[in-house]
């Protein structure tokens, strides 16, 4: 097995390499973003086919640490560490629901959202910091001087990262800006001890310290410009050619904000494809949020231009970002894959949310982000109505029950709750509450 290796590659194609336990996150040209770069011909040794076996062999099995859904790749991720430094919460595997009745709604008969928020600390960001926290304590295990590990986030970075290095017991801190993540976020990294910083400023504010208290190298820096992350995030694609017995998803969809998860599909499905796994790409769709557009605004543009912006509040607080750290992998991912960005307003993604929810989902606002674009190009006519489509959904709704409450109780500004359910106050007299209920029975849809 330790044929197969893997290292840090300058993506300006400059030919400088780094191994994994040097701590690096940009090339030393200072220009170019670093990315992980597999042996794709070690690996091509073995045939797609027989890829396919082991990786359904190891599926939610319980041989340490392969039952994960990102280490059942482990060859493919970071072949060369050793298993017991492993730092595995049994992430990935996640639920791929069929949205039958919401596909059918919006005329789509194969619709699938992909659950990545049902896990450990309810966002995918899990997947990524498996691998980015098991590569440092593989690198403290075996002497190396960092005494922490620290992060600037949305919300859902901090809550992964704290989790997965309060389980390995190393310290973490995490930089947040004020009253701009949900309760919940808040209070996950708080209650994994991590060292909690919150900020008078937005995340692009907190990213800028975070790279000045890093710099001396002692703390390790987390974020998704570390490209770590985006090898567990890929696994992503593995899991969804996986679970459709690897044949072709047409659309994937995908609320961008900093810009890692695209990148990452896309090396996921480029990597199955050179190494014979799968023989399809799917066309992939980058979904922003009106208030935080900056990609949308250079697709726009052919991608002939980037302009970073100031991002504008927004309910999907976890992609307000203007300044996204992987532009740069998104644009070549997306030329790509044949790709598209698409945006939403605030009332389109709030009401695309709950319309989801009538249906059994309890989706988060960036998973509204990615079904009101859905809407959108099925109107006009980019989707077909024969066309296999997986929507990403990246967080679990319960982090972000004041979205879902202020919604209901129409209290979002200039958003007009088309699907709201408020709770109905009567009175104990049952002949009145009897009569409620048949007016709410007559009126519901079912099919
Ligand atoms: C981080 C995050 C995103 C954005 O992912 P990027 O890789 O930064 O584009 C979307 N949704 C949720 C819930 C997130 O936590």
């Amino acid at each position: 097995m330790n044929d197969f290796n893997a290292k840090f590659q300058c993506m300006n194609d400059c030919g400088e390499t780094y191994p994994l336990d040097q701590i690096i996150y940009k090339c030393k040209d200072g220009e170019g973003l670093l990315e992980v770069s597999q042996d794709l011909d070690a690996l091509k040794q073995r045939s797609g086919k027989e890829w396919r076996k082991l990786f359904e062999s190891r599926h939610m099995g319980n041989e340490w640490p392969y039952g994960s859904g990102v280490w059942g790749k482990k060859e493919f991720i970071l072949p060369g560490i050793d298993a017991e430094n492993i730092v595995s919460l049994q992430e990935g595997g996640t639920n791929l629901f069929w949205a039958q009745r919401l596909g059918k709604e919006l005329g789509v008969s194969d619709l699938w959202i992909k659950q990545c928020g049902n896990t450990h600390t309810g966002s995918f960001k899990d997947l990524g910091m498996t691998v980015l926290v098991s590569q440092v304590n593989e690198m403290i295990q075996k002497g190396a001087p960092i005494k922490a590990v620290a992060c600037a986030s949305t919300g859902d970075t901090s809550a992964a990262l704290s989790a997965y290095c309060a389980t390995a017991g190393i310290p973490s801190i995490v930089f947040l800006p004020q009253n701009k993540i949900s309760l919940a976020q808040l209070i996950q990294p708080i209650s994994n001890g991590a060292i909690t910083i919150s900020m008078d400023t937005d995340f692009d504010g907190c990213m800028k310290v975070v790279q000045e208290v890093t710099k001396d190298n002692s703390i390790y820096l987390a974020n998704s410009m570390n490209s770590l992350r985006i090898e567990g995030q890929k696994t992503i694609s593995f899991e969804l050619a996986q679970q459709f017995n690897w044949e072709p998803i047409d659309w994937i969809i995908i609320p961008g904000g900093n810009l890692g998860n695209v990148s990452a599909l896309a090396k996921g499905f480029k990597e199955m494809n050179e190494t014979g796994i799968i023989d399809w790409k799917p066309r992939i769709v980058c979904a922003q949020a009106e208030n935080a557009n900056p990609l949308y605004k250079s697709y726009k543009n052919n991608f002939e231009t980037f302009t970073p912006i100031t991002a504008k509040a927004t309910q999907a607080s976890a992609i307000r970002i203007g300044n996204p750290v992987s532009i740069q992998k998104a644009i070549n991912a997306l030329k790509d894959f044949d790709g598209i960005v698409e945006q939403a307003s605030e009332e389109e993604l709030s009401n695309a949310s709950a319309r989801a929810d009538l249906t059994g989902l309890f989706t988060c606002p960036h998973t509204g982000v990615a079904l009101a674009c859905l809407e959108k190009l099925i109107a006009n006519q980019t989707i077909s109505k024969g066309d296999r489509v997986v929507v990403i959904s990246t967080a679990h709704g319960l982090k972000f029950s004041e979205f879902k409450t202020k919604y209901h109780e129409e209290k979002i500004e200039k958003v007009i709750s088309k699907h709201k359910n408020a709770p109905i106050k009567t009175s104990a007299d049952p002949e009145e509450i009897k009569q409620i209920i048949d007016e709410k029975i007559n009126n519901y849809q079912m099919n």
